[in-house]
């Protein structure tokens, strides 16, 4: 018997034992499926942690979002599921960069990029962008993984970055604009106390010389001092003395310029048809006197530093006077409107104007036309573009050389929600 059932029997060991197994080998496999469903989950928990996640079909439409997604874009998974990303498209990137995206995915391509979007509430967020395609067996997508990073502070790091940077080149610009001028400005008043300072020294080298010749005790003739003493000396003391001048008025607007940057604004509603009232009144004796005719449309109301852009106003008036011509009484009219956020005041004089060429340069620092027609010096203009710059505003000039010239002072409008002082 034993021999008989002996080999079936054994067969039948040999066929339980394979099942076995194979059993056992179905067990190892369905493990591993579980320890890599289970890494998988936790890999995903992390991303989800960590990353705003988005998964699309290759046509582009959403197919998954995780939680991070929707509180970034504030929709909804159900607003954003079945929709493509042109739900939160900012407009900031030109379509090149999308087309460029799309190339780089479709042909199986891993893309990385800065994306701008447009959350629903209309804020704009920066994200880190990384797209993975997933690939079929014939290296088609099948469907596309992105995976972001919130860079919305970095971004706007950067751009403040950039901001100083390029107001930092605009100033040292300005700076070495200054130091040229003022070197250039310095020089020719220098040359004039250097070269008269000569003068006195040859001068005085001819009364040496004079009282060596008459010896100790002797008569200096009085036809060889009269030179020195009458012309020579006389006329090299008024030049020094007026290069000195010169100088030290040069300095002490430079002075006065450097300071501006340090005296505080005050920023508050500024009522500029009041305060021109004010202006006016003060110059009532010098606007008399050139029987100057000024007339002052209403104004608009602005925020702005009360008495740094009274300056303003006070040395576009007196340049005004200054610049006004002869042949005709000085009619000054001033003017405003609102423009994109910022009031335009505009004081328009019938005066002797400026040329083209020179229109830009009149705000340059120290820069005069006409030295010799009128007193200043070359410093109100620029001081008050600087004083507006500091304010958020600006000044420029429309002229026409012999009929007059327009100067433009442009301030942020007064918010609606405040009433002017
Ligand atoms: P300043 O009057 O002391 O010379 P500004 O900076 O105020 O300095 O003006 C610079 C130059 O611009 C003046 O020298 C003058 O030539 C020109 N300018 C300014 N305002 C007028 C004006 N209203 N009409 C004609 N020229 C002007």
């Amino acid at each position: 018997m034993a021999c008989r059932n002996g080999p079936r029997s054994a067969k039948l060991i040999a066929v339980s034992s394979k099942e076995t197994s194979r059993q056992a080998d179905r067990d190892q496999l369905q493990q591993n499926l579980h320890a890599t469903i289970k890494e998988l989950r936790d890999v995903k928990a992390a991303l989800d942690e960590h990353s705003i996640v988005a998964i699309t079909d290759p046509s582009g439409k959403i197919t998954h979002i995780n939680d991070k997604f929707c509180a970034i874009s504030q929709y909804s998974r159900e607003e954003l599921i079945g929709q493509d990303h042109r739900i939160i498209n900012s407009r900031h990137h030109p379509r090149d960069f999308f087309r460029d995206l799309w190339t780089t995915i479709r042909a199986g391509k891993v893309w990385h990029g800065e994306i701008q979007n447009r959350a629903k509430d209309g804020s704009h967020y920066w994200v880190e962008t990384t797209i993975f395609p997933f690939l079929n067996d014939q290296g088609e997508p099948i469907q596309y993984v992105a995976i972001r990073t919130d860079i919305t502070k970095r971004k706007a790091n950067e751009a403040a970055m950039e901001l100083i940077a390029a107001e930092l080149a605009e100033k040292n610009k300005e700076l070495e604009a200054i130091v040229y001028t003022v070197s250039h400005d310095l020089r020719s008043p220098l040359v004039n106390v250097q070269g008269f300072g000569k003068q006195l020294q040859r001068a005085c080298d001819t009364i040496r010389n004079a009282a060596a010749a008459a010896g100790e005790g002797g008569m200096i003739p009085a036809a060889q001092l009269k030179q020195p003493v009458e012309v020579a000396i006389p006329q090299a003391l008024r030049f020094i003395n007026a290069g000195v001048g010169k100088m030290e008025t040069l300095l002490a607007g430079l002075l006065r310029y450097s300071r501006l940057g340090r005296v505080a604004l005050t920023i508050r509603p500024l009522n500029a048809s009041g305060l021109l009232a004010e202006i006016i009144a003060a110059m009532k004796f010098q606007l008399d006197e050139a029987e100057a005719e000024v007339h002052v449309e209403p104004l608009p109301v602005c925020e702005a530093d009360h008495i740094q852009t009274s300056q303003v106003f006070a040395n576009l008036l007196d340049n005004a006077l200054k610049y006004r011509d002869p042949a005709r009484p000085l009619r000054v009219t001033i003017r405003g409107h609102v423009s994109e956020g910022m009031a335009v005041y505009e004081v328009a004089d019938n005066g002797i104007g400026i040329a083209p060429e020179h229109q830009a340069k009149v705000f340059d620092i120290f820069h005069r036309l006409n030295p010799e027609a009128t007193g200043g010096e070359g410093l109100g203009l620029t001081i008050a573009q600087r004083v507006l710059e500091r304010q958020k505003g600006r000044i420029w000039v429309e002229s026409k050389f012999g009929e007059g010239s327009s100067f433009f002072v442009a301030l942020p409008v007064i918010d609606s929600q405040s009433q002017p002082c």
